[in-house]
């Protein structure tokens, strides 16, 4: 049983939901689906948090949803957004069921397709902090982010648009624009480092194969969950 910690943001939560199932039913066949359970916070308790830069009491919360998930009967626990592994040890360390770190998820897709350098998108905190790119970077990728102009747009429309469920065209035009610049300066990937990136980006969008955070996650999530499935 897959546990998520979800809402952040609900517009991402609804996508883990859907692959999860896509996924399992691809794997099982007949009327399989994803046996989960997500606790789902408020964002704005998140957002508020983040602004603040109380990434303690973040981190607290977080715990506790891992624990409600544990108690459930989760197998395993999924922080369903990169902002907020910037708390996975504190969540990790809540609880006895595994954390599937979604740069562990990156890692292995970039590898799998023979990639060093990767352009990283994100909010600001991921892509100016080393949350992600830590880890990525201890995978063996150079990790390139947008210039600052780029990074505080990049950051808007993720907060302005993504989190309320927003997709709009404008938007897409000029994240091609920034994942045209990241492949000019090497990016031979881009990590779309926000689990709401994947509503607005796609294939067509890039040059490059892209890296979608939420799908890449949840694939190794129901990887692991059904190990065990005889098949
Ligand atoms: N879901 C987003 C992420 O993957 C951003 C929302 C948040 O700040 O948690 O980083």
């Amino acid at each position: 049983m897959i546990g998520l910690i979800g809402g952040m943001s609900w517009a991402s939560t609804v996508e883990y939901y859907r692959l999860a199932n896509m996924l399992v039913a691809e794997r099982l066949g007949g009327f399989h689906s994803a046996r989960m359970v997500v606790a789902s916070v408020d964002f704005a308790d998140i957002e508020r948090y983040q602004i603040e830069g109380r990434w303690d009491e973040a981190g607290e919360l977080l715990a506790e949803q891992a624990r409600s998930l544990e108690d459930a009967g989760a197998d395993l626990v999924l922080i369903g957004a990169n902002t907020m592994h910037k708390v996975a040890p504190a969540v990790a360390a809540a609880v006895r069921i595994p954390l599937l770190h979604v740069a562990d998820a990156v890692a292995a897709a970039t590898k799998r397709a023979g990639i060093d350098t990767v352009g990283l998108l994100g909010t600001a905190y991921t892509m100016e902090q080393d949350f992600i790119s830590g880890p990525l970077r201890a995978a063996g990728l150079t990790v390139l982010t947008p210039e600052a102009n780029d990074r505080v747009e990049v950051h808007r429309v993720i907060y302005g648009e993504l989190v309320k469920g927003e997709v709009h065209d404008p938007s897409r035009l000029f994240h091609q624009q920034v994942i045209a610049r990241l492949v000019e300066r090497g990016a031979q990937g881009i990590v779309l480092g926000c689990t709401e990136l994947e509503l607005l980006i796609g294939p067509a969008d890039s040059a490059v194969p892209l890296f979608p955070t939420a799908r890449l996650h949840v694939e190794a999530a129901v990887e692991a969950a059904l190990a065990d499935v005889g098949e």
